[in-house]
């Protein structure tokens, strides 16, 4: 589909988002599920969106399919969520500091608190709703407070084009995780 996946498996792929963190190096992420992948065969525009990523993760069992019968096989699926919860499990580590922007309001307040009491030494730098009108607004908050990750979990396109609009204004990642943060806090 002309879409370069990253040929890494979970766990690699989350050691070199880690090593891009600790060099303060501009990365953005997209885990393209096959909703992504469809969406982008279709919308040019979005896939050039998409193909200016620096990573584009394989989420789904009929990509990581499709390239073995293509003869430029993946070793495993690599998805969202587990790239989201392995990059809290580090930063939780490594007291990175995280812009959590995404959700509904009570879904946002819930991910506070749980990230308070089961990730203390998370810095989370800025919890933004996903129902705003104001991205510059947004935008400028995010640069005022240089995380090392921005989530952005508010459903595709719209995070993706986000985070290629405004991806400049630090020197992390970048990371588009759709629905995630409504099943971290369950
Ligand atoms: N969402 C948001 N703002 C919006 C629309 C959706 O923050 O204007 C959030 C929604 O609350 C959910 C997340 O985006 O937490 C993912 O939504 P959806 O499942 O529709 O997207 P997908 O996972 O398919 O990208």
């Amino acid at each position: 589909m002309g879409i370069p996946f990253a040929n890494a498996t979970q766990q690699q792929f989350v050691r070199q988002l880690q090593k891009r963190i600790v060099a303060q190096q501009n990365t953005f992420v997209v885990t393209a599920n096959p909703e992504i992948v469809m969406y982008a065969a279709q919308n040019q525009k979005y896939r050039d969106i998409v193909l200016t990523a620096d990573y584009i993760s394989a989420d789904g069992i009929g990509i990581v399919q499709a390239a073995k019968t293509l003869h430029t096989p993946l070793p495993e699926r690599v998805t969202g969520y587990e790239t989201f919860a392995s990059l809290m499990s580090w930063s939780e580590s490594q007291s990175r500091k995280i812009y959590f922007l995404g959700a509904k309001p009570a879904v946002i307040a819930a991910l506070t608190k749980k990230v308070a009491t089961q990730y203390p030494h998370i810095q989370v730098v800025g919890a933004q709703d996903g129902y705003f009108n104001d991205d510059t607004k947004v935008a400028k908050t995010i640069q005022e407070s240089q995380p090392d990750i921005v989530f952005v979990a508010t459903g595709f396109p719209r995070q993706e084009q986000f985070i290629a609009q405004h991806r400049q204004l630090t020197n992390g990642l970048w990371m588009g995780v759709g629905g995630s943060f409504d099943v971290f806090v369950g």
